[in-house]
């Protein structure tokens, strides 16, 4: 195809110009990993505004990641050339937010809510679940919050659940108070949880029509990459989206308007919507990703094109083989033929160490030599099932001085003194968000107890103020000591001074009625920083961890920095958004000069020239949760197919053959998945078999240092990933193996030996 010389469509195969090109009201693009999916969306978009067919404000483009969204808009613009101000490039998440902070008051909102990521939703379950006296039911706040997550996903609100609750269940009864109780509170802090933001927006639509209208008139384009991996609520969203318009619904549409949008049914049609995806890719379940939208698609969406891409673009044969046997062993598929033209390539390698510090020697060693022979360490990706695999690795790569960053489970902004920090900004913007307010009382500790903060939260509640208010009114709680009540108005007229700094304050004490422009986002966190003396008191500790602590506080401020250079003028909303958003889905981080380490998860649509993929154990990957599910298995083979599609050149598959968690070692097993792998595919450099009869030693592990920050702020300014990785293993590595070390830990048994026999 593309024999005429345009750029757009040169070099793409007939199934792929034809995705660029087919121009019916609902396209779907089913293919396999890396066959141009997300190229030929991309391209899509481009060839509609070169050819004039739509302005760059009327496509919304919808990718899974921030960083996808980011490299989505960076090759618009090099097709195109120039900017393309005012589209849409966004997940579901941010078109969300954009959509809500704009129509806001049509809710009861005001325009500065907070969006509470997971820690913070616990933090007010915690609350709720004790006020209620819940916990003695089996309510924490982990499993009401995940309940309360998946119902949303689903679009059931209090009053659905209700509807359909076993009335004579008490612990049923009890969760609709929890549940409801929950969502007064969020209401009062004018908050979202992460989920309500696509939840809310399609309740504002569909109580909305008008609001609905703007945007379905505005938006003449949607496309959606990683459709797979698309829930309900996201599902209804674009339904919403993509309906034709009643006239009544646009205020002033004038004739001129009238009769070029108004098609022969007298309505502006509904939006065209492309959809891309590989069912065999879809590995969000757990989140409430249902496969059924991409199965149903063409009942759903009329006239729909279905356009399906052979060709893999990205991997040898031989990684391709081994990703194709491995996914050919679910049954509930349908089969593909994905081929490349790219030769057989090198063999993958396989590599079973004694222990995971073995493990992770090797893949340090390896990428050295990759290094060596020339492949970038930005060419470069180390996987992992779970977060607290990390650690191993990490400790090998600060050793070998490879420059290294962690991708999503960075949790740079799940710190306590970042998230102290973040509390002073939430509260600026949104001065009734009790979660900030609590947060930074404490933050640094200034001697306000409990008893002073639910006095303060008592008047601001009877007062029906909000928080700040209440500071600069403590003279008037009656039960709180003088000393409180001068600390605490200090504090708020500290808050208030950034306040009016972030809003371009003036003369008066209402933030916003001045005439100056809004300070950058890194001058109010320097001045609050600087004020509460956060980064001295942890400085004079003298204590490393500590000075780890103010680094990061450090970083914080480069961070708002870079966001106020990026975005001038965006002010504070815009930022505590992108922190948000960011935060809580994946990192924006530059990974050009370093060897990324990430989750499978985290590595969906991604691509390196090297990949490797570590701890191929039974229990790991399939991880022990799985199991036990149906269709668990046939979820953990589809994230073991992403992660072999996302290698070009080079596959290393890697395990240890004992690993030890908290201190108590145990044998694992090799993946099922190692063994639907051809034999003739994989260079076994110590295969399972040869390192039996070894199990439980544990003689060539590393005695790293714990908590080694101060070798690890070593690389580069940029070290977010590294900082105090010791701490954040602690926290991730409970959560991450817990059940499955039960069934991994079992000593060597016959069942053992057999497996293993089979290595032989
Ligand atoms: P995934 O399922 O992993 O998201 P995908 O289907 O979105 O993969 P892309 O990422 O779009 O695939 O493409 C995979 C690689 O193949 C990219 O490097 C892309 O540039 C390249 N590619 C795609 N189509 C062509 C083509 N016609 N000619 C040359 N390279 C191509
Ligand atoms: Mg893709």
């Amino acid at each position: 195809g593309g024999a005429g010389g345009d750029p757009l469509l040169d070099g793409l195969n007939p199934a792929q110009e034809r995705a660029v090109t087919a121009r019916g009201p609902a396209l779907l693009i089913v293919a396999g990993a890396g066959s141009g999916k997300t190229r030929v969306l991309t391209h899509r978009i481009a060839q509609l505004i070169r050819g004039r067919e739509a302005w760059p404000s009327q496509i919304l483009a919808i990718t899974f990641t921030n960083k996808a969204a980011a490299e989505m808009r960076e090759r618009l613009e090099g097709l195109l050339g120039s900017g393309v101000e005012g589209m849409w490039v966004s997940t579901f998440h941010s078109a969300c937010v954009r959509i809500l902070r704009r129509e806001s008051e049509r809710f009861g909102y005001v325009s500065g809510f907070t969006i509470y990521d997971s820690a913070d939703s616990r933090a007010l379950l915690k609350r709720i679940i004790k006020e209620l006296d819940a916990d003695s039911y089996g309510f924490t706040p982990a499993n009401a919050g995940s309940k309360i997550s998946r119902l949303k996903n689903e679009l059931t609100d209090v009053d659905g659940y209700r509807a359909t609750m076993n009335e004579s269940d008490p612990r049923d009864r009890l969760f609709v108070e929890i549940f409801s109780m929950y969502q007064q509170e969020l209401r009062r802090a004018n908050a979202f949880d992460f989920d309500d933001l696509i939840g809310q927006t399609v309740q504002l639509f569909r109580s909305h029509p008008d609001v609905a209208a703007v945007y379905q008139r505005r938006f003449r384009h949607i496309l959606v990459d990683e459709y797979q991996d698309t829930n309900h609520a996201q599902y209804a969203l674009i339904r919403e989206l993509t309906r034709p318009v009643e006239p009544e619904q646009v205020e002033g549409l004038t004739p001129p308007a009238r009769d070029r949008e108004l098609d022969a049914s007298g309505r502006i049609p509904g939006a065209s919507l492309t959809v891309v995806g590989d069912s065999d890719q879809s590995i969000y379940a757990f989140r409430g990703a249902d496969i059924r939208n991409i199965v149903e698609f063409e009942r759903d969406f009329a006239g729909a094109e279905v356009v399906k891409l052979e060709q893999n673009y990205r991997s040898t044969q031989n990684i391709l083989s081994a990703a194709n046997a491995v996914i050919g062993n679910n049954f509930d598929r349908q089969e593909k033929n994905l081929f490349t033209t790219a030769g057989d390539g090198e063999r993958i390698v396989g590599f079973t160490g004694y222990s995971q510090h073995d493990e992770a020697r090797f893949v340090a060693e390896e990428i050295e030599d990759l290094h060596r022979a020339g492949v970038a360490y930005g060419d470069i990706a180390v996987f992992y099932r779970t977060n607290s695999q990390t650690r191993a690795l990490e400790e090998l790569l600060i050793r070998s001085a490879v420059p290294y960053r962690v991708l999503g489970g960075t949790k740079f902004y799940e710190r306590a003194e970042i998230k102290d920090a973040m509390a002073y900004l939430t509260s600026i913007a949104n001065p009734y968000d009790p979660i900030a307010w609590s947060r930074l009382l404490g933050a640094p500790k200034r001697g306000i107890g409990p008893m002073a903060e639910a006095h303060l939260a008592n008047f601001q509640e009877a007062q029906g103020i909000s928080f700040l208010d209440a500071m600069l009114r403590a003279d008037e709680v009656a039960a709180l000591g003088p000393k409180p009540r001068s600390t605490v108005k200090e504090l708020g007229a500290l808050l208030i001074r950034a306040a009016r700094m972030a809003a371009g304050g003036g003369a008066t004490d209402e933030p916003g009625s001045g005439e100056k422009a809004p300070a950058p986002v890194g001058d109010v966190l320097k001045l609050i920083l600087d004020e509460t003396e956060m980064i001295e008191k942890l400085r004079a500790k003298r204590d490393p961890q500590d000075d780890a602590r103010a680094e990061n506080l450090e970083e914080l401020i480069a961070v708002a920095r870079e966001f106020d250079a990026k975005q001038p003028g965006a002010g504070l909303l815009a930022f505590l958004t992108e922190v948000s958003l960011v935060a809580a889905a994946d990192d924006l981080d530059d990974t050009s000069g370093t060897v990324s380490l990430m989750t499978m998860h985290t590595a969906k649509g991604l691509e390196f020239k090297a990949v490797f993929i570590t701890g191929v154990e039974e229990g790991l990957l399939p991880h022990q949760m799985s199991v036990d599910e149906i269709g668990g298995i046939n979820e953990e083979r589809r994230l073991m197919y992403v992660g072999i599609t996302r290698a070009r050149e080079r596959l290393y598959l890697t395990l240890a053959s004992t690993r030890a968690t908290f201190g108590d070692v145990s044998v694992a097993m090799p993946s099922r998945f190692l063994q639907e792998i051809p034999e003739g595919l994989i260079d076994w450099r110590q295969s399972p078999g040869e390192v039996t009869g070894r199990g439980g030693t544990e003689s060539r592990a590393l005695n790293a240092p714990r908590g080694s920050s101060s070798g690890a702020s070593g690389y580069g300014s940029r070290s977010r990933g590294r900082v105090d990785s010791s701490v954040s293993f602690g926290a991730s590595g409970a959560a991450g193996r817990g059940s499955g070390s039960a069934a991994v830990s079992e000593p060597a048994s016959g069942n053992m030996q057999s497996a293993l026999d089979k290595w032989r």
